[in-house]
């Protein structure tokens, strides 16, 4: 039988789908049975959810990044531009 303990070590791959079937299962009659071990995977699944949104920002910081290369360039391009008055 699974443990408060043994289901914390699992919690992160429970939430995130990545138990076997058997392991999956004790998870989930565990959680029926404890209250406590739901309210700490419910904490933890909002955790994650969190992280997961902020990892979403990831692809936009790659952005900003091209568009401040860009500018750069562009800055530099004028610089030169007006060097020849
Ligand atoms: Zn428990």
């Amino acid at each position: 039988m699974l443990m408060c303990r043994d289901l914390a070590v699992v919690a992160s791959d429970y939430i995130d789908g990545e138990l076997a079937g058997l392991q999956n299962l004790s998870v989930k009659m565990h959680l029926m049975m404890c209250r406590d071990c739901r309210t700490f995977i419910g904490n933890l699944r909002a955790s994650t959810e969190l992280m997961k949104a902020h990892s979403s920002i990831r692809p936009d910081e790659e952005f900003m990044r091209r568009i401040d290369e860009r500018v750069a360039e562009a800055l530099k391009a004028r610089k030169e531009d007006s060097g020849d008055g």
